[in-house]
């Protein structure tokens, strides 16, 4: 399951590496600079339009006032972020734990390699504080009543609501080939008749991502998207499935920060684990087991010899990866980046080799605990444009 996913990362990240003569291998994965997507006087040149009452010279936006919406529901966004022609390396590349790039998402980043935030799509190893967003944004104790905005941090959200679609009768084939630009779906679902859309993501980096690079754009035709979170499906079914999910992420975070061997032994697949621990975790001390923490503790100063493995040379192996752009180690193209940003963020590094799981780990861990507290009442799906998920259907694909 796991396996599955990477490899379908890596299989859709190939096709941006760039051709190059076989026996130069090192370089055929060197990644390209990031392409400044618009001129610098770009941004600047015009104050944006009065949507609201109060110009807030900090933020450089309006505020105050209920134009915004009004507004925007009627005017195209300014740029669109192509995936295949503007991403590329920046200096966010060389910084773990880098936020991804919202100009660069929305098409606008005039920065191109000299930004300072990431100019890729978000991979199945870009967690985040489930506290932030892929973007950096902080997110809030709830949502929106119009379901916009960054989200909550009460609830890992993958699915997007898109609407004011253009109706056609190829309105599904159009609403996946937009969608899938921004990453694995796990789900579609369209309302043909209706003009909208619910499309679930593998990834919630990705419906982060997605929800705001469609902001606004139109599909195949001249409409003006109305893209929002999706309210959480009431059906038992599908939050079972939501729970599962979550689930496996979790587990999947722990997979990917402790060794093979370790984790064959918790998940018990290795029969004689449990011999060998006993053996193994005494260090030498008649009747002594060491508890979990120390014994699968990672890092330098592990213990176990198994929790020190690869970690005396980690940091010069980071610096080659990305002096060489060598990703191939973990995956390609823009694994590079992703596994770079998987890696235990900077700052935090001290107390992180010491304990048994990374950052993200507890991070992915913490939203999984988070996603299981039974929300007393889903929010009356929010008002007037948002439909309500139907869930009369959820049977079939189980
Ligand atoms: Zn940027």
């Amino acid at each position: 399951m796991a396996e599955d996913g990477t490899q379908a990362l890596v299989a859709q990240s190939t096709e941006v590496a760039a051709p190059a003569p076989k026996k130069m291998k090192k370089i055929v994965r060197k990644k390209r600079p990031a392409r400044a997507q618009v001129d610098p006087d770009f941004i600047t040149s015009e104050p944006p339009p009065q949507t609201g009452t109060i110009f807030n010279i900090w933020y450089n936006k309006w505020s105050g006032g209920d134009r915004e919406d009004k507004y925007l529901s009627k005017t195209p966004a300014k740029g669109r972020c192509n995936i295949a022609r503007d991403s590329g390396y920046t200096q966010a590349d060389k910084h773990p734990g880098s936020h991804f790039c919202l100009w660069f998402c929305r098409g606008i980043c005039p920065k191109g390699q000299d930004c300072e935030y990431l100019h890729r799509l978000p991979g199945v190893h870009d967690i985040f504080n489930p506290n932030v967003d892929c973007f950096g944004r902080d997110k809030f104790s709830d949502y929106r009543d119009d379901m916009g905005g960054v989200g909550s941090f009460m609830r890992q959200n993958r699915t997007i609501y898109l609407g004011r679609i253009f109706v056609s009768d190829d309105i599904e084939e159009i609403v996946a080939r937009h969608a899938a630009e921004w990453g694995p779906i796990e789900r579609l679902r369209v309302l043909n008749t209706r003009g909208v859309a619910f499309v679930t993501y593998v990834n919630e980096a990705n419906a982060q991502f997605a929800k705001e690079a469609m902001a606004h754009q139109s599909l195949d035709h001249n409409e003006v998207l109305n893209v929002r979170w999706a309210t959480a499906d009431p059906n038992p079914m599908a939050q079972a499935r939501e729970a599962r999910r979550t689930e496996e992420q979790a587990a999947e975070a722990i997979r990917r920060a402790l060794p093979a061997e370790f984790v064959a032994e918790l998940e018990g697949r290795d029969p004689e684990a449990r011999k060998r621990r006993k053996i193994e975790s005494s260090y030498g001390l008649e009747g002594y087991e060491a508890p979990d923490d120390i014994h699968f503790a990672r890092g330098v100063q592990a213990v176990n010899p198994i929790g020190r493995r690869g970690f005396e040379l980690e940091d010069e192996q980071q610096r080659l990866m990305l002096d060489m752009g060598d990703g191939q180690q973990q995956n390609g193209g823009y694994g590079d980046g992703g596994a770079m940003a998987a890696l235990p963020a900077p700052p935090a590094r001290p107390e992180e080799e010491d304990g048994i799981f990374s950052s993200s780990t507890l991070a992915a861990l913490q939203s999984a605990k988070v996603a299981e507290v039974p929300k007393a009442t889903p929010k009356a799906s929010a008002g007037g444009p948002l439909v309500a998920y139907g869930s009369d259907d959820d049977e079939d694909d189980e």
